[in-house]
């Protein structure tokens, strides 16, 4: 039999994580929304993250016999959810140190996973984030062809890491990173004589450079930096799995979970608009009667509903898939993913419809929406990119 309920532990993490996301995250998200330069950003949301950070939400995947919460995939994607529906950005400052810790829990060692988890959790600073380096500025270059003729992805890195003794030697730029201005723990996809690799490294390592925070169209109190590797020498041991090569199938395992938690951001993105749009179209009397009654709005309030309903249905079978499987389902999270970022970007367009001129006016909370909405169809994976690896996992059967 099919269930949408949630177990108590379940309910109790979303009721808490909710309550601080509306109470503390909101109000403070709408104030760094219109904050010109990023780099004012950080100084006003240290005390918030910090709270974040002893709620444990950059620690939800990691295991509870390394102290982290254990969360399962329901649960890290409920509260995804909530916290987006406060705000994405702090949705997104949280969520990446999740997303960052999953090469070292599908390939890391026991000796790996036993230090960094500690390290991480032991860390006094208060602001124990991590990230995760992936993207280049010349593309990490999937290469789609090769693919559909052999089943393998194939990426072509130009961040180099080239052993050196005990040691590796990193080289390369980074760009959008998220929380690579904050972040005291980096894991790196980097290319190795054997292939591509991740690496894990503490962020004050000597070379490990910030040069940029970006400025972003939306998501705005979310910290993100072009990063910049200059020589910058890591041990062997850093090697996640300590064998070369295995980035590749690391990153496959990353995008299997963490496309469902983005998809369930963005519906959290979705429903915040619909919430606000709804309770516009009742309150808004034109010719005397609130313009919900206007089939043509009504429709569209409708509409955003069953849109939300769809995706949100698909996101917990693809979260309940990867929980019941014990291994991703990259498919099914990358489907998920694509069909919940284009439902917030419809939904949220349609929510300053519903507003009529005012939704386009910042004192209005559905212009920021529109611009949150935007980059779920784009990170973790273009929404062309990842229809792309959905059509060849069906072609393979996979
Ligand atoms: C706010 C933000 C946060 C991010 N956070 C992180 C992070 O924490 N870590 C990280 O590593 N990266 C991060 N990214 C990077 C993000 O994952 C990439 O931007 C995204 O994967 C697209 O890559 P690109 O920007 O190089 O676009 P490009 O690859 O240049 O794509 C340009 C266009 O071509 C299309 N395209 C490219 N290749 C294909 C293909 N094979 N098939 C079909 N269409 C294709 C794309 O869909 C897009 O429309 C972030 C990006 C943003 C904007």
């Amino acid at each position: 039999m099919v269930d949408f309920s949630l177990t108590k532990e379940q309910i109790a993490m979303k009721e808490s994580i909710g309550k601080f996301c509306q109470k503390e995250v909101k109000p403070l998200a709408a104030e760094l929304d219109r904050l010109a330069d990023p780099n004012d950003v950080f100084p006003m949301a240290e005390k918030i993250i910090k709270k974040g950070v002893a709620l444990g939400l950059p620690f939800m995947v990691i295991p509870k016999k390394y102290g982290g919460l254990g969360a399962d995939n329901i649960t890290v994607g409920v509260v995804f959810e909530e916290m987006s529906k406060a705000d994405a950005g702090f949705a997104g400052n949280f969520g990446i140190s999740n997303i960052a810790w999953l090469p070292l829990l599908e390939g890391g060692t026991e000796d790996q996973k036993q230090k960094w988890f500690k390290k991480a959790l032991e860390d006094e600073s208060g602001l124990s984030l991590a990230c995760w380096a992936a993207t280049e500025p010349q593309g990490i270059g999937i290469d789609s062809d090769k693919v559909w003729e052999t089943g393998e992805f194939a990426l072509n890195l130009t961040t180099k890491a080239v052993p050196d003794g005990d040691n590796y030697r990193i080289t390369g730029e980074k760009c959008f990173i998220t929380g690579g201005g904050i972040a005291k723990f980096c894991t790196i996809l980097a290319d190795t004589p054997g292939g591509p690799s991740h690496f894990i490294v503490s962020t004050d390592t000597p070379g490990f450079k910030v040069t940029r925070l970006e400025d972003l169209m939306g998501h705005r109190a979310m910290n993100n930096a072009v990063l910049f590797f200059d020589d910058m020498v890591v041990p062997k041991e850093n090697l996640i799995s300590k064998e070369e090569g295995n980035g590749i199938t690391e990153m496959m395992g990353v995008l299997g979970y963490s496309d469902a938690w983005v998809a369930a951001l963005s519906i959290g993105i979705a429903q915040a608009a619909y919430d606000a749009a709804f309770e516009y179209s009742k309150m808004r009397i034109i010719s005397d009667k609130p313009i919900i009654r206007f089939q043509a709005v009504g429709t569209l309030i409708a509409d955003m509903a069953m849109l939300i309903e769809a995706a949100r249905t698909m996101v917990w079978k693809a979260l309940w898939t990867n929980d019941s499987e014990g291994i991703p389902n990259p498919r099914l999270s990358a489907l998920a993913k694509v069909f919940a970022s284009d439902t917030a970007m419809k939904v949220t367009t349609d929510a300053v419809q519903v507003y009529g001129g005012a939704g386009y006016m910042k004192e209005n909370p559905v212009e920021k929406l529109m611009r949150d909405a935007k980059v779920t169809q784009i990170y973790e994976g273009t929404n062309q990119v990842l229809r792309n690896i959905a059509a060849t996992l069906l072609f393979l059967g996979v």
